[in-house]
C-alpha cells in the first residue's frame, strides 16, 4: 500500500478508494487519515452482502459520515447469489446503503456486473446525480439508458486493448467519463497479467484521449472536472 501511495504522489493522482466489507472499510478510513490523496469510500460489496453485519456498517457510516468521501462498492451481482434468501439479502443491503448515501448526500460507486437492468430499476427511485456505474460492461443500448438516467461510468485498463470498450467510451457523454484501476483484478495482453495498479491510469487516460481526439492534458483536465462533479465538489 505504501508503494501505491508513492506512485500516487509521483503521478499526482488522487483516487477514490473503495471498500469490500466492514473490516476493510476501517482500513480504508485509516488510509484516508494517512494520505490526502486517498478519498475513502466505505460500504459492503455484493460479494460480501450475505456474511457482513449490516448494522455495523450503518453505525460506521453514521459515525464517520464527515470523514468519508463516498459509499461503495455497493450493488448487485448474481455471481454471489446461491438462494432466494441471498438475493433478497443482497438487494436489502444495497438499498439500505443507498438510502444512507442519500441521507448524508454522498456519491456512490456501484458494482453492476450482470445486474444492470435490476440496478436501473432500483435506481429509478434514487438520486443518480453522484452515482457511478464502475467498470461499465453493458451494451450500447444500456449505455444510452445510463446516460439518460444521469449516471457516471468508468473505464479501466481493459480500454487499452478491448475494441468494444473503446466503442462504448466513444458513445459516452464526455462529462460522465471516469477512469479506474479496479485493482486487484489482473489484466492480460500488454499488462502481462499484472494486478491493476495506479501506474496503469496514464495509459487509460492516453487511450481515452486518442479515442476522443483530444490531447492527453485536455483529457486529464476533463477527468478532473468529471471527478469533482461526481464527488459533488
Ligand atoms: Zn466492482
Amino acid at each position: 500500500m505504501q508503494f501505491t501511495l508513492k506512485q500516487m504522489e509521483g503521478l499526482k493522482i488522487k483516487a477514490c478508494c473503495v471498500s469490500m466489507d466492514n473490516k476493510n472499510s476501517l482500513q480504508t478510513l485509516e488510509l484516508g487519515k494517512h494520505s490526502n490523496l486517498v478519498l475513502p469510500f466505505i460500504g459492503i460489496h455484493p460479494e460480501c452482502a450475505v456474511d457482513n453485519k449490516l448494522d455495523e456498517m450503518i453505525a460506521m457510516i453514521e459515525k464517520y459520515h464527515q470523514e468519508i468521501s463516498g459509499i461503495g462498492e455497493i450493488g448487485l451481482d448474481p455471481t454471489y447469489v446461491h438462494t432466494d434468501d441471498d438475493s433478497k439479502r443482497q438487494g436489502h443491503v444495497f438499498e439500505t446503503l443507498l438510502s444512507l448515501a442519500e441521507k448524508f448526500d454522498k456519491p456512490i460507486s456501484i458494482h453492476s456486473r450482470k445486474s444492470l437492468e435490476n440496478i436501473f430499476q432500483i435506481m429509478s427511485s434514487y438520486d443518480t446525480k453522484h452515482a457511478l456505474l464502475h467498470w461499465f460492461d453493458g451494451s450500447k443500448k444500456q449505455l444510452v439508458k445510463a446516460m439518460d438516467m444521469g449516471f457516471f461510468v468508468s473505464y479501466g485498463p481493459v480500454l487499452v486493448y478491448a475494441n468494444d470498450k473503446q466503442t462504448l467510451l466513444s458513445k459516452t457523454d464526455t462529462s460522465k467519463i471516469l477512469v479506474e484501476t479496479d485493482g486487484p483484478v489482473r489484466f492480460s495482453r500488454c499488462f502481462e497479467m499484472k494486478s491493476g495498479e495506479i501506474s496503469f491510469i496514464p495509459s487509460v487516460v492516453f487511450c481515452a484521449s486518442k479515442i476522443l481526439g483530444k490531447s492527453f492534458d485536455d483529457m486529464a483536465s476533463i477527468l478532473e472536472d468529471n471527478s469533482n462533479s461526481f464527488l459533488g465538489k
